[in-house]
């Protein structure tokens, strides 16, 4: 095999795809699928092709816990037997019929097991726009937010993936803050994220210093952090939110690996006052990702863009989450998940949620066919859709979920 970098965008694959497919040569993310009649196995995606790993005798297992630590060789071998000038699965017609599958044949599962799933809370435009509803208009970020990627430890055996839908729940909800009634949330909502995938356990007691926090990064999904605000509100105080977000978090089925994402590396906004530290982090800390909601209301015949974003605009990295995770010497395991927290940009348009969308509900959105929204209702579809666009283009599917009645 020769030396070969998988992220270079002259490649030329014999397995013809689509440009504007969200899998191209350069992207190779990893997944878990079964085959009926084959077991559940991991694979990477292409097109609209999935690679059986376990049939190309590259990895095995029900989930991508064990070969995480080995993806980068994995990738450059894959990305070796797609290529052109390689003839070994080029000209072998067998072991491509065993090996490539449509992806209409395969159905995805959960990439990861999921011991710990964390949520930051990154965006500087998202914690100012909440500050400003719920605290104080002149003065909406907390003394710590600007010294510490805020976050809490959420549920993560309620992490499912992105095409289930999500029923509404049910919970405690106050109208006067005084007492309460139980009932269906009335003001359910989305949170667009991006989940990240930690590829590596450490010890109790060790810390991930953050020059190599990115290393320990399997890769990126996209995340639909579902949030009930009623139930949030009352629930919320003094320990964060509880009910109301562990009911479900929809992520996408396809892992971007980190390293597929370096052409897209780009300067983070400064941070000030600076950090301390252990947070201080050298060179291009962010990534250009565009990011889309779309919402289908019941009865409206198509979905309409309600939020375009970006991911580079967070104001704490990826590794600067990593490297304060771990901090305090709390060990992490291969496969916990951590999300960005809501992705918001500055213009109104812009905003990761329906609460800051519509400004707790002051704001509704119009559609062509007449329907009003300000909350999700029964039947709403969300789609959540990225991609980083450059020299050639990486996508991370769609995340795509109707919400069922209570
Ligand atoms: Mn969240």
């Amino acid at each position: 095999m020769p030396d070969y970098d998988p992220n270079a965008s002259e490649h030329q694959s014999w397995v013809p795809v689509d440009p504007e497919s969200d899998f191209p040569i350069q992207n190779l993310p990893f997944g878990i699928f079964e085959k009926p009649g084959r077991g559940v196995r991991p694979g990477v995606r292409i097109g609209d092709t999935v690679l059986d790993l376990a049939e190309l005798k590259l990895a095995e297992g029900n989930t991508l816990n064990g070969l995480a630590s080995c993806a980068r060789e994995i990738r450059r071998r894959v990305s070796w037997l797609l290529n052109a000038a390689n003839s070994e699965l080029r000209d072998d017609a067998a072991l491509q019929s065993r090996s490539l599958l449509p992806i209409a044949a395969v159905e995805t599962r959960l990439p990861f097991g999921i011991g710990d799933y964390i949520d930051f809370y990154s965006s500087l435009e998202h914690a100012t726009n909440v500050g400003k509803m719920f605290r104080d208009p002149a003065n909406p970020l907390l003394p710590n937010w600007r010294h510490l990627p805020v976050g809490y430890h959420g549920k993560a055996g309620t992490v499912i993936l992105g095409d289930r839908d999500i029923r509404r729940p049910h919970g405690q909800l106050s109208k006067d803050n005084q007492t309460s009634v139980v009932g269906p949330s009335r003001r359910l909502d989305f949170e667009l994220e991006v989940g990240f995938f930690l590829n590596r356990s450490t010890a109790l007691g060790e810390s991930i210093p953050v020059a190599s926090a990115e290393e320990a990064i399997f890769g990126l999904v996209l995340l639909n952090d579902w949030s009930a605000r009623d139930i949030q509100r009352w629930e919320y105080q003094p320990l964060g939110p509880f009910l109301s977000k562990s009911f479900a978090t929809s992520i996408t089925p396809w892992v971007i690996p980190l390293d597929a994402l370096a052409p897209f590396r780009v300067a983070g906004p400064a941070q000030d006052p600076p950090v301390l530290p252990y947070l201080q982090q050298q060179g291009a800390r962010n990534l250009n990702i565009e990011l889309e909601v779309w919402l289908q209301p019941l009865g409206e015949t198509a979905p309409m863009c309600i939020c375009r974003t970006n991911f580079s605009g967070m104001y704490w990295s990826v590794a600067q989450q990593v490297a304060h995770l771990t901090s305090n010497g709390a060990s992490v395991r291969t496969g916990d998940l951590c999300g960005s927290g809501t992705i918001s940009g500055s213009e109104p348009d812009s905003f990761g949620s329906l609460l800051e969308l519509t400004w707790n509900g002051a704001r509704p959105i119009h559609y062509p066919g007449g329907a009003e929204r300000t909350f999700l209702e029964d039947g709403d579809r969300v789609i959540i859709k990225g991609a980083c666009v450059g020299a050639h283009r990486i996508g991370f599917g769609d995340l795509s979920a109707r919400v069922l009645p209570a």
